[in-house]
């Protein structure tokens, strides 16, 4: 499952940096959590960076966006592959 920043967010900047997969953004009023790039940290770490640092606990699970372990692994594999592709273009030029 992606996660999801609930109003109850005080903006503290503390989760975004943490974010392996840079899912994290500053929406129009509180920060926002892009489902597509969230993998609950599957892949990076053993529990969500987020849900760890955030103060107030206002990082859920996102029930719109349920998503298998097998699925969120596949997610950081095709994003990790996209990034590994963009640096090897890079060593390339
Ligand atoms: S659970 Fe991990 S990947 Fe998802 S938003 Fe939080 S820090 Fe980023
Ligand atoms: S750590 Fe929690 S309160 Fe701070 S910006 Fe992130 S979601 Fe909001």
């Amino acid at each position: 499952m992606a996660l999801l920043i609930t109003d109850e967010c005080i903006n503290c900047d503390v989760c975004e940096p943490e974010c392996p997969n840079d899912a994290i953004y500053m929406g129009p009023e509180i920060y926002e959590i892009h489902p597509h790039l969230c993998t609950e940290c599957v892949g990076h770490h053993e529990e969500s960076q987020c849900v760890v640092v955030c103060p107030v606990e206002c990082i859920l699970v996102d029930p719109d966006h349920t998503e298998t372990r097998a699925q969120l692994q596949a997610k950081f594999e095709l994003i990790t592959a996209d990034s590994e592709d963009n640096s090897s273009s890079n060593a390339d030029q």
